[in-house]
């Protein structure tokens, strides 16, 4: 235990298991779904409203193209100077409704259940608790803080990824609330992502009658299909997705047109540039059928560089100094906001929420044993980064 957070001093604020859950769930209590900005504008609400209240100095930038509003927030202390990102995001990929049928909120042990508790309002909330600690405490960091809530994480920060990168620039360190790893691991790597889009052209015509005029798309397609998922290596870490097709218009119809939605997972840049390369370059194997290959990047790789391996140092003597052992992730396939703020170099630590297990899922949960320990360890970055 922490002998300075935990003197018997009656008055003084503690970090507290109980009370770092109640406020968990008010959040998860909203539910805020990527694509209802309504929903994800009540979350802001909250958020702006529970910074707001402990001096936080909150600017809300309204949304755009269908997604809610973003909101940043900022300590009254420190001035303009570059300090401490903390990036969190306030949308989850449950709809609305799922807390009152698929994933109700539920205690059970350690476990405790609700839409987005694990990715990622539980560590949104605890950078919020551990920055309110601080006031409670009236205690300053030698840096300033800037919290930014982003609304549309989820399907990839589309309208949110120039903002996060200005404020990244304009930072020392970046610290992402995203879920903990298997076991309360961190996040110091994670894999590049790309998104590709294929079309066929070929010719149609009638099944039966003439057949041998037609120029199958769904036929080349497939092809495509196959040569695209055996680039998957994953001793290189490269892995290859064809998620989702469409085509055809009939049974009895040759085919004219077919869509395949890629996604691509690259461990570092040269990586990205080799396999991007190759997969815009990919040709039709029927010469009379066209393709046409669009898409690339979305989230650069995110690698783990010496100023993000002497963060991640760091961060370990606090964990040791509060009472457990930090370790990090060997790297993830899972991107993040994370990923746009470590490619422009700025050391970036990752996977400081909650740990937990089943993000996206009906069984998402966390473990109310992590709360407190990764409270303090945001605590202590915050106080320590200079
Ligand atoms: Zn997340």
């Amino acid at each position: 235990m922490n002998d300075k957070n935990n003197r018997s001093d009656s008055n003084e604020p503690r970090i507290d298991a109980e009370d770092i859950l109640a406020g968990v769930l008010e959040w998860v209590g909203i539910e805020s779904p990527s694509h209802d900005a309504a929903a994800v504008n009540r979350m802001a609400d909250r958020v702006q409203h529970d910074m707001g209240s402990i001096g936080a100095h909150v600017e809300r930038i309204p949304g755009i193209d269908g997604f809610g509003d973003l909101l940043k927030a900022r300590t009254p202390w420190g001035g303009d100077g570059p300090g401490i990102l903390v990036l969190s995001h306030i949308d989850t990929v449950h709809p609305i409704g799922s807390i009152d049928s698929i994933l109700p909120v539920r205690r059970e042990e350690d476990r405790v259940y609700g839409p987005g508790i694990y990715d990622m309002k539980g560590g949104a909330y605890i950078a919020y608790y551990a920055y309110r600690h601080l006031v409670r405490m009236g205690v300053e960091t030698p840096l300033p803080i800037t919290f930014l809530y982003v609304p549309e994480e989820e399907v990839g920060s589309p309208t949110s990824r120039e903002i996060i990168e200005r404020e990244a620039l304009g930072n020392k360190y970046v610290l992402v609330t995203e879920p903990a790893r298997d076991g309360g691991k961190i996040v110091t790597s994670r894999k590049g992502v790309a998104d590709f889009h294929l079309t066929a052209k070929g010719r149609p015509a009638h099944a039966g009658a003439r057949h041998e005029d037609g120029r199958s798309a769904i036929r080349e397609m497939a092809k495509q299909i196959l040569r695209l998922e055996e680039m998957t290596d994953y001793e290189r870490g490269i892995s290859f997705n064809v998620g989702m097709i469409e085509g055809g218009t009939g049974i009895n119809v040759v085919p004219a047109q077919c869509t395949i939605h890629v996604d691509m997972r690259v461990p570092d840049e040269a990586t990205q540039n080799e396999m991007c390369q190759r997969v815009l370059g990919l040709t039709a194997f029927d010469e009379d059928v066209e393709l046409e290959v669009t898409g690339g990047m979305n989230r650069p790789p995110y690698k783990k560089d010496e100023k993000i391996a002497s963060l991640f140092e760091h961060a370990k003597t606090l964990a040791a100094e509060i009472g457990f052992e930090l370790e990090d992730v060997e790297i993830t396939g899972g991107g993040s906001d994370g990923n746009f703020t470590a490619a422009l170099g700025v050391p970036t630590l990752d996977g400081l929420g909650a740990d937990g297990h089943g993000a996206h899922s009906d069984y998402e949960h966390i473990y109310y044993s992590s709360l407190e320990p990764r409270t303090k360890l945001m605590l202590r970055l915050l106080q320590t980064l200079t």
